[in-house]
């Protein structure tokens, strides 16, 4: 059988603005400004039969991101809805029946109920340590979990549950499309998506990473993490096996590949 490739496509689902200083590792970020971010969710399709595939899915909403995170303003528009964006690429939100979640922090697990038809693919430690989170409940942002919306984890350990797929480690979850575990990095259990492509290796990173050139590049992790000595090997390892490293939160990567990763020859 003749090996899958797949086209990425970036979905933007919002924006967000927040400090600099997530980026990199303690002071070794001289840039303290705020900056506007793209919140995107990533489209894979298959040049064969293969169903298509979303990896990740937004937040649910802009007042409830500001109010429990605090992070600075939130903006959505409808445009930028799954429903939306999708239908951009001629599809519904019941034609996805298999979402990665990288992690379940509010901004990649806040869609998830905008998917009807979906089972939800997550590593078992992220979604054990989303429910119990380890940070103070003495901080006055976060409503005791931070960057984890409780009602998203309600959500999945409740009403989703039967559609909730728990991985514990590496696994391909379709034809080149390989679910790898990177512990105690960004999260306890992030993972990040390998995706084949014909130009080479896409690695999807949720927030592993955030800045291509400052994390991957030189090596420097970002300023959020759980182990600092496994998040510093995670940008070792990507930068090796990574033709295309895939952040979050980075509008170079969104307008990069907005036409679909990798691009068309003669576009
Ligand atoms: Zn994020």
């Amino acid at each position: 059988m003749a090996a899958t490739n797949w086209t990425i496509y970036p979905l933007l689902l919002g924006e967000a603005d927040v400090s600099r200083i997530l980026d990199a590792f303690w002071s070794l970020s001289r840039e303290k400004d705020v900056v506007t971010v793209p919140i995107l969710a990533w489209l894979l399709i298959p040049d064969g039969e293969a169903r298509p595939i979303l990896v990740d899915t937004g937040f649910s909403d802009a007042e409830r991101a500001m109010s429990i995170q605090r992070l600075g303003p939130h903006r959505s528009r409808p445009e930028w809805t799954l429903e939306a964006q999708l239908a951009l690429h001629g599809l519904t939100v019941a034609d996805i029946e298999t979402v990665i979640l990288t992690h379940l922090h509010y901004d990649h697990a806040g869609g998830c109920v905008a998917l009807p038809q979906a089972r939800f693919v997550v590593q078992r430690s992220e979604l054990q340590a989303a429910a119990a989170t380890i940070v103070s409940r003495q901080l006055d942002f976060g409503g005791g979990a931070v960057f984890y919306d409780r009602r998203d984890v309600a959500l999945l350990v409740d009403t989703f549950w039967p559609r909730v797929d728990l991985l514990e480690g590496d696994a391909e979850v379709a034809p080149g499309v390989r679910c790898v575990l990177f512990a105690n990095t960004h999260t306890p259990g992030s993972q990040a998506v390998y995706v084949q492509t014909a130009g080479g290796t896409a690695v999807i990173l949720g927030d592993i990473a955030r800045n291509v050139e400052l994390n991957i590049n030189q090596g420097i992790p970002p300023g959020l993490y759980y182990d600092l000595e496994a998040t510093r090997r995670a940008m070792a390892r990507i930068r090796a096996d990574a033709d295309f490293p895939l952040p979050t939160h980075d509008y170079d990567i969104f307008h990069r590949w907005a036409d679909g990763l990798p691009a068309r020859a003669g576009r």
